[in-house]
């Protein structure tokens, strides 16, 4: 097929947004996935306004390179785990297409996910890893075969973020309940963050009662996403931070086209308008949260 002038503009990052007065931080990022140089990425961040990231790996590999990215820019704070997907693929092993990884053998087994998170927790200990994650539960990638798995290796995390006095920072996918359920169980860390939040109002009260962050991405201004605007608009301000999760979940109205963190003032305007209050107060609010939240 020939490229039509709609696919072409459909793969095309979107223009520079208005900045924001006041800084802010994007709290979950993968700069490893998105195009260009870090040095590119943060300076067209740092251009609008979003002064901070928080680099997220997902496997040991990813997070070596999240561990590594932190110590060489002053703004970029890891976070370091196995993603809720990876885990399993490293139980059952399944290299899951990415060809052979670090921790990852074929046939891995119990003990190739306990040196994995081995590899984790060394990380953790790192200074300028601020959290461990993300982790979580994830049931809508992973099926039955993976979910003991991926309970084990969250547990685990729960423990290093405590060990290692990190925030914990969750992925929730269709999982809620069993989140919630196992925080409960291992008793969360002081600092935990929702990734992504994805839940209604009535869970956002409950996180609130557990001092649970929740980070807000892009899928806040998606049209359809009237539960997630009911929830940000209860959450206690003090508790709410804003992310890309980029390359994924790109704002309104460039939803499907890729995701940077210099796109996070799209979803910062979006959350003063669901909160009724000004940009400057919204951002202000998310900056300290953030720096509160990852302790930098
Ligand atoms: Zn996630
Ligand atoms: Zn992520």
């Amino acid at each position: 097929m020939s490229p039509s002038p709609s696919s072409a503009s459909k793969d095309a990052l979107p223009p520079l947004p208005e900045p924001l007065r006041v800084a802010v931080a994007d709290s979950h990022t993968h700069l490893d996935m998105q195009a260009g140089t870090v040095e590119e990425g943060l300076a067209k961040a740092a251009s609008v306004g979003v002064s901070t990231v928080v680099q997220v790996g997902c496997d040991v590999k990813g997070s070596r390179w999240a561990a590594e990215t932190a110590a060489a820019y002053e703004n970029v704070h890891a976070a370091v785990a196995l993603h809720p997907n990876e885990a399993p693929r490293i139980v059952l092993g399944d290299p899951g297409g990415g060809g052979p990884r670090q921790g990852a053998r074929a046939g891995g087994g119990e003990s190739a996910l306990d040196e994995a998170l081995a590899e984790i927790e060394a990380l953790a200990a790192l200074d300028h890893v601020k959290a461990v994650g993300e982790t979580g539960l994830d049931y809508f990638r992973t099926g039955p075969e993976g979910m003991a798995a991926q309970e084990r290796s969250f547990r685990a995390h729960i423990e290093i973020a405590k060990r290692r006095n990190k925030a914990l920072v969750i992925h929730d996918r269709d999982a809620h309940a069993d989140v919630l359920r196992v925080l409960r169980e291992e008793g969360a860390p002081e600092r935990t963050v929702f990734h992504c939040y994805s839940g209604d109002a009535d869970m956002a009260r409950e996180c609130a009662a557990a001092g649970y962050y929740m980070s807000f991405a892009g899928t806040v201004t998606f049209k359809n996403a009237a539960p997630l605007r009911e929830a940000l608009a209860v959450a206690p301000l003090e508790l709410v931070l804003v992310e890309t999760d980029a390359p994924y979940l790109t704002p309104a109205p460039y939803r499907g086209r890729p995701n940077a963190p210099y796109l996070i003032p799209l979803t910062v305007r979006a959350m003063a308008a669901v909160r009724g209050i000004d940009e400057d107060a919204m951002a202000t609010a998310l900056a300290a949260n953030t720096a509160r939240a990852f302790a930098y």
